[in-house]
């Protein structure tokens, strides 16, 4: 299996804790493609793209992760999306992760947005980050908390920390042609070690993950693969890995759905438009796909939506 594009889940023997590692490269470059954003808008793209795989550790069903950030500052708004979905054809259990990303930016940039490394606040202004989770089957779920700290690891830190009531480790990384993370987390029962002396051990012992954890650079959790870096950080603790699943870079627009959108901007404007140009152009924000429709294709689209409602 190749070392990049994957995310690897880990546990520790009899302990309450779970982490996982993301390696995008392929899917990062591909997520960018075609946008031509500043440097540090790819570099948060590329931390929210990853933070959006590690999100859904504890997921164990088909499921659509996404995080959203708004703002009043260059960034109007970014989303990045992880599409869970068990592969369907093989006995074993691989699940695939699709994602991808775009970035609304407002008119007027300012200088010194073009540099690598910006605070997040530099980028939003006064901003929030939704989580949400659509399980397929299930309800959807979403969560809040401010984009109030210097970089999206610890805001995240933060909404898992108060919101969740989960003790978790973020740390995130991107570098022109790559992105990467590693969660921490402790989970929430922990029937098993709830005798005195082992939640002592089991404190302790998180401590210890959190300060190993804490030595890794930006660097080796990008190009470090992620079993010598596991082996590295935690080699004298007992790391029992799961199978890798794969990430790639998939969008979900599709004819049917943007057509769907378009029928939900008002007759008149539609009509304007088809006077004006014969046609109505769609671009895919995302992946820039361009969807078409002349006053043939938006008369069946109109038939259509009639016939759903009725
Ligand atoms: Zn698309």
């Amino acid at each position: 299996m190749s070392n990049t594009d994957l995310i690897q889940r880990f546990y520790f023997a009899g302990q309450p804790f779970r982490g996982a590692i993301v390696k995008l490269q392929n899917s990062f470059i591909e997520a960018l493609n075609g946008h031509n954003y500043p440097s540090s808008i790819n570099a948060l793209l590329g931390e929210s793209l990853t933070a959006s795989v590690l999100m859904g550790i504890h997921l164990k069903h088909n499921a659509r992760l996404s995080l959203q950030a708004r703002g009043d500052g260059p960034i109007k708004l970014l989303m990045a999306e992880a599409v869970m979905q068990q592969a369907a054809d093989t006995n074993e259990e691989v699940t695939q992760h699709k994602v991808r990303a775009v970035a609304r930016l407002s008119e007027e940039t300012p200088p010194g947005i073009e540099s690598d490394s910006q605070a997040l606040q530099h980028l939003l202004g006064r901003g929030q980050l939704a989580i949400t989770i659509e399980p397929e089957e299930g309800e959807r779920y979403q969560g809040i908390v401010g984009a109030d700290q210097e970089n999206l690891s610890q805001c995240l830190e933060a909404y898992f920390n108060q919101s969740e009531q989960l003790p978790t480790l973020f740390q995130l990384a991107t570098s022109d042609t790559a992105a990467a993370g590693i969660l921490l987390q402790r989970m929430p029962h922990n029937d098993n070690y709830q005798a005195g002396d082992n939640t002592l051990n089991s404190n302790d012992i998180w401590e210890e993950l959190i300060a190993l954890t804490g030595t890794l650079t930006d660097r080796e959790l990008l190009e470090v693969p992620v079993e010598k870096l596991l082996f590295n950080l935690f080699h004298e603790h007992q790391v029992k890995l799961s199978p890798p699943d794969t990430i790639q870079f998939e969008c979900s627009c599709s004819y049917q759905r943007t057509g769907a959108a378009l029928m939900q901007i008002s007759p008149l404007e539609i009509e304007s438009i088809l006077e004006a140009d014969q046609e109505i152009v769609m671009d895919c924000e995302f992946c820039s796909a361009r969807y078409r429709f002349n006053r043939k294709d938006i008369d069946n689209l109109g038939q259509q939506s009639n016939e759903t409602r009725h």
